[in-house]
């Protein structure tokens, strides 16, 4: 099972930095909160990662693709992954994400 990522949560590169994820889509809301899809990931911004070698940069979701809405996949908490510049691989820590499921 995989918990549906929204604007409630927040998320966390594995180093401790704050990921910004781009706006959710208000078309599937969750307690009000609007799910975050893929179309999010390309104004992602990350601050304060303490991996200075390669400071994460980006964020993905290998394990989007089980629900879509307005044709871009919805991001789940529990696989949205961070990392440098042209590779994503880390998994996010994400708290304050609702309990509703999708099954897998
Ligand atoms: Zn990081």
């Amino acid at each position: 099972m995989s918990t549906i990522l929204t604007e409630a949560a927040t998320e966390k590169c594995s180093h401790g930095g704050t990921v910004t994820l781009g706006p959710g889509d208000g078309t599937l809301t969750i307690d009000g909160k609007a799910a975050y899809t893929a179309a999010a990931l390309p104004s992602t911004s990350i601050a304060s990662c303490t991996n200075t070698n390669a400071p994460c940069t980006n964020a993905g979701d290998p394990g989007a693709a089980l629900l879509t809405v307005n044709k871009s996949a919805v991001l789940l908490a529990d696989k949205l992954t961070t990392g440098p510049a042209g590779a994503v691989s880390l998994t996010a820590v994400v708290t304050g994400a609702p309990t509703y499921v999708t099954t897998d």
